[in-house]
């Protein structure tokens, strides 16, 4: 495929503006009794887990601000607001 209509394309046009204050935690304790892992959908790839399957890795810098994690999470792990105002992603800029 041509042009910009590749995800990766699209994605490659966003603006960061990144906070130094985290929009997201988790309460990674709770993380390692869920089977299903459901975070792993996060369409940034912000959460990850190490090698062994016992840590969650996770970072807000890339974050798009879907809110998805904090729906999805059935143990209620994360906490999720959106960055402080004129931080985070800028979808439309120019
Ligand atoms: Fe990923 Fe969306 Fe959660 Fe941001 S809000 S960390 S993009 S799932």
């Amino acid at each position: 495929m041509s042009g910009n209509n590749t995800l990766d394309d699209k994605l490659a046009t966003l603006v960061f503006h990144i906070s130094p204050e985290a929009h997201i935690t988790v309460d990674k304790e709770r993380c390692r009794s869920c089977e299903k892992k459901p975070c792993l959908i996060c369409p940034a790839a912000c959460y990850q887990w190490d090698e062994g399957g016992n840590a969650l890795i996770y970072n807000h810098e890339g974050c798009l601000e879907c809110g998805t994690c904090r729906l999805i999470c059935p143990l209620d792990a994360v906490t999720w607001s959106y960055p402080q105002k004129g931080r985070g992603v800028v979808y439309r800029h120019g």
